[in-house]
């Protein structure tokens, strides 16, 4: 790990919270790039006056990129500007480009720097289905990069990634219309039948939302005390246990309602059904895609790293569970007791599985010729 402090913190350092972050002499910044960084594959962190991390980046070739940052105009371009709130640099060098973006993504997500939150990503490309915690969650369809950078999105069930954000949210809605469950702003009260507020006033109990999906049944109205909390949690266990693949109840109650419309020559009422039985299906088959993805069996990948430091990684469900370099025989010991380890069989994903999903995903996608350095164990590539 290389780094730099500068000696020159002006006085204006003793800034409160409230004052604009000090504009920084960045000079010194560029003698010590200029004097320190070899351009070799790495990730550097651009650090603020209190040690918090600005801005996490990779490159091929470290050199280059850091002094790239100095020829920015200022104040026009946000990373001149975010150059002058830097106080200290730190770089450290990757055995290869896949090495520092690995690194990269894992330590943007521990640190959720200010100035990346705004980039471009990977997952940006992605959408997802969010089950936060909390007593009367909604289902959500957000992009995935805003759950990688909200600091709740950790707690978070997320399903997907999904490519497309409009089917989704159709589908989203069919199945909370199916099972009854709110999709409300967060901001909407809600009053349990059981939640014990024996302050709330009557007329809290005795008013009808102003909205249409309590009136039309599509929801149980946890915001009038419609429900209980283990009435709620019902239907939306039923709702995870759809998106997880093992329960077909919202299509099986669709379909029973478009057989009671086609019984009373409703036909329209069963056309309408028949095309929310589509959107599901739909939904179910891209799931069904994710589920494939998700329990890929494992495989290993060879990289040659710098100065013939090659490196063994170990990818399964999506994540690299294990790295080595080859001619480390501890280490390769231990990614082959990694790989005798029984498959998982995941059906939903943490953030942080999302995040090295889709880098992976995007890695080999973009570079057709990296599949050749894949084998399915470990063994076939030492
Ligand atoms: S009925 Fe109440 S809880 Fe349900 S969606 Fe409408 S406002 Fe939200």
């Amino acid at each position: 790990m290389f780094g730099y402090t500068s000696s020159q913190k002006p006085a204006a350092l003793q800034f409160s919270f409230l004052e604009a972050p000090p504009r920084l002499d960045a000079s010194p910044l560029r003698e010590l790039v200029r004097r320190d960084a070899k351009n070799v594959p790495g990730v550097y962190r651009m650090l603020g006056a209190r040690g918090n991390v600005l801005y996490v980046g990779k490159s091929r070739q470290l050199r280059t990129r850091l002094l790239s940052y100095f020829r920015l105009p200022w104040p026009e371009h946000r990373h001149a500007r975010m150059l002058r709130e830097t106080a200290h640099i730190e770089w450290e060098s990757s055995p290869n480009e896949f090495a520092a973006l690995l690194r990269e993504t894992r330590l943007i997500r521990a640190h959720l720097p200010e100035y990346n939150r705004r980039g471009a990503r990977p997952l940006d490309r992605w959408w997802v289905i969010v089950i936060p915690r909390g007593a009367i969650p909604r289902l959500r369809v957000q992009r995935a990069s805003m759950v990688a950078s909200s600091r709740g999105g950790a707690a978070s069930t997320v399903i997907g990634p999904f490519a497309h954000r409009t089917p989704l949210v159709s589908a989203v809605r069919v199945l909370n219309d199916a099972l009854g469950l709110r999709d409300c702003a967060d901001r909407v009260p809600m009053i349990l039948r059981d939640s014990g507020d024996f302050f709330a006033d009557d007329a809290a109990y005795a008013r009808t939302p102003a909205c249409h999906r309590y009136e039309t049944k599509r929801c149980l109205g946890p915001c009038v005390a419609a429900c209980t909390h283990a009435e709620y949690h019902v239907q939306l266990t039923r709702a995870q246990s759809f998106l997880r693949g093992t329960s077909d109840a919202p299509q099986e109650a669709l379909e029973r309602d478009m057989a009671v419309a086609s019984a009373q020559l409703s036909y329209e009422r069963a056309g309408w059904l028949r095309d929310r039985l589509a959107a599901l299906e739909t939904l179910n088959a891209q799931l069904a895609r994710v589920r494939e993805a998700l329990q890929r069996p494992s495989f290993a990948y060879r990289l040659p790293g710098v100065a013939g430091d090659d490196r063994l990684y170990l990818i399964r469900d999506g994540r690299v569970i294990g790295e080595s370099a080859v001619r480390d025989v501890d280490g390769i010991d231990h990614l082959l007791t990694l790989e005798a380890r029984p498959v998982s069989t995941a059906t939903a994903l943490t953030v942080d599985a999302l995040e090295e999903l889709t880098l992976l995903e995007h890695w080999f996608r973009t570079r057709a010729e990296e599949s050749s350095r894949t084998a399915p164990t470990v063994r076939e590539l030492l």
